[in-house]
């Protein structure tokens, strides 16, 4: 169908006023591609970029999409490739007018926020309140509400769960206009976003699953997320400009450890007895591009460091929170044991004080946007959610895989285990010249899905095509995906093709 380009834009800009629209083409062409490079192939122009202020707002907005037929796609920091149109004339609702944090309960320690509040923003607030939450390394400046619904994981989910699992009450407008209020906000006066599960309807199953819709079932306008206690400074401390920037956070605040081990598998060991244990706030193994490429200030730098290190596989990186006077004690201890007791040894402190970002960038994280700077250009090639031992299987098969067919690209990879080991989740990713390898990891990426089919991992984060392809695999669960779009979504305008495509 033929949009009426004129006519929608009167009727977008009698919702929000003329200074909250624009389709002028330099505008439209800043919105038409995101940071993540293997979206360059999909950039697109849409059609209209309209900045809602309310809820009534992003209801007629949605209303008339669904009159006129005309896509439209919600948007955080505008930073993974589905933000990007995939239609012409496609209105993109960006929120940085909603950005206020709305409720802050100490008590029961959560906070109600609108879509563009900030993790910097929320974190510096609930700091002040001795609360916190950790922000994913897509860094501070994405939006808390974006990446609750899609992804959600941080450095810190060996102690604080993965975000899926941190959603609070939600105010959702479906694709259709229509207004529900899950969870607790549900009942009563629509006023209390304490629970997830009820009294009202729990349907954040639904809502974003374990990687999420892509804005593809509707726009949440206001969403509850958990803060967890926090003992260290008011204010994040900091000084300075990357890549010069300087922390100076209490030295007993936490303690961060770096461990050797012989084999991957007497790491994974240590890993499953530190979870048993129950210490630690934060616990990763790491690859040693992983931890260069954070540290790294230039392409040359990382590259030395990756030279120096070249024989060190990986690291076990542990990290102790003061969140009681004699933790910190306690936690050397056990920790120490553990490594020895999986022939493994901690780094003297010397060493790992150089290290200097390792704390920061856990509470405050910013490091996936230093990840590109080595290459340029980075993907994900596989990611799971499985239990330890089975992602270790996995890690080992595809990193052979990526040597022996792909080895002028760099790899890294992180292995978490999530909410005390329980399971685990897996990010093994590729660095590459964006000019020059593009092509190369498209090929890699669709390789990747290829085999995630066949072994039947359990994949985070996939989206569009990817179901079509994983669905035969898995039970056929792209059907009842799609019967979901086209139900919830009839005019199939929120955010079309995602979470599936549904005219198919
Ligand atoms: C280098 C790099 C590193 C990354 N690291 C991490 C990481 O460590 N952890 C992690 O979890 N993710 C990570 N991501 C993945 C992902 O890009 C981010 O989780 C997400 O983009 C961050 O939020 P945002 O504000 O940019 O969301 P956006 O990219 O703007 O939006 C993400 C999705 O949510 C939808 N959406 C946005 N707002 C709404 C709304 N109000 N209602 C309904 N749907 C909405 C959008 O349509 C889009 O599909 C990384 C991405 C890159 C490029």
């Amino acid at each position: 169908m033929t949009v009426n380009h004129k006519l929608v834009y009167e009727l977008l800009e009698e919702t929000v006023g003329p200074d909250h629209i624009s389709d002028d083409p330099a505008v439209l062409e800043a919105y038409s591609r995101t940071g993540w490079v293997l979206g360059r192939k999909l950039k697109k122009r849409p059609g209209f970029v309209v900045l809602p202020g309310s809820l009534d707002d992003v209801q007629a907005i949605v209303r008339t999409a669904n009159k006129y037929s005309v896509p439209f796609i919600p948007v955080g920091s505008f930073l993974h490739w589905s933000c990007q149109a995939s239609y012409p004339e496609t209105i993109i609702l960006d929120f940085k007018r909603m950005n206020k944090i709305l409720k802050m309960d100490e008590k029961n320690m959560y906070a109600v926020i609108e879509p563009f509040v900030t993790y910097s923003q929320l974190q510096a607030e609930a700091m002040k309140k001795k609360l916190w939450l950790p922000v994913p390394s897509s860094g501070g400046n994405t939006s808390v509400l974006a990446n609750h619904l899609f992804c959600g994981s941080h450095f810190a989910m060996h102690r604080i769960p993965y975000y899926a699992r941190a959603v609070l009450g939600v105010e959702w407008v479906l694709p259709t206009g229509e207004l529900l209020r899950l969870g607790s906000a549900g009942y009563g006066d629509g006023d209390n976003y304490f629970w997830g599960e009820g009294p009202g309807p729990d349907l954040r199953g639904l809502m974003r699953g374990y990687g999420g819709v892509l804005g593809g079932l509707g726009v949440v306008t206001k969403i509850a997320v958990r803060l967890y206690p926090w003992t260290g400074p008011e204010i994040f401390p900091c000084r300075g400009v990357y890549p010069e920037k300087i922390f100076d956070f209490p030295q007993d605040l936490a303690k961060l450890y770096l461990g050797l081990f012989p084999t991957t598998e007497d790491a994974v060991n240590a890993v499953y007895e530190i979870c048993k244990a129950e210490i630690g706030m934060s616990l990763h193994l790491v690859s040693t591009a992983m931890a260069m490429a954070p540290m790294s200030k230039s392409r040359e730098e990382f590259m030395n460091l990756c030279q120096a290190f070249k024989n060190v596989k990986e690291f076990l990186l542990f990290m102790s929170f003061k969140t009681s006077p004699r933790v910190i004690d306690y936690e050397k201890k056990a920790l120490q044991k553990i490594a020895e007791e999986n022939k493994g040894m901690l780094l003297p402190d010397e060493m790992v004080s150089q290290l200097r970002e390792g704390i920061p960038e856990t509470i405050r994280s910013s490091v996936s946007m230093r990840i590109l700077n080595p290459t340029g250009g980075y993907d994900v090639f596989r990611s799971w959610a499985e239990s330890l031992d089975k992602l270790l299987d996995q890690l080992k098969e595809a990193k052979n895989f990526l040597q022996e067919k792909y080895g002028d690209l760099i790899y890294f990879y992180y292995m978490i285990p999530l909410e005390l080991g329980h399971f685990g989740h897996v990010e093994l990713s590729i660095l590459y010249d964006p000019v020059t390898q593009l092509e190369e990891a498209y090929e890699c990426q669709s390789i990747g899905l290829k085999q995630d089919a066949e072994q039947k991992m359990y994949v985070t984060g996939s989206a569009g095509v990817a179901h079509d392809i994983l669905g035969p695999s898995y039970g056929n669960y792209q059907l009842l995906l799609r019967k979901i779009k086209k139900s919830i979504d009839p005019n199939n305008v929120s955010n079309p093709p995602y979470p599936i495509d549904g005219e198919k």
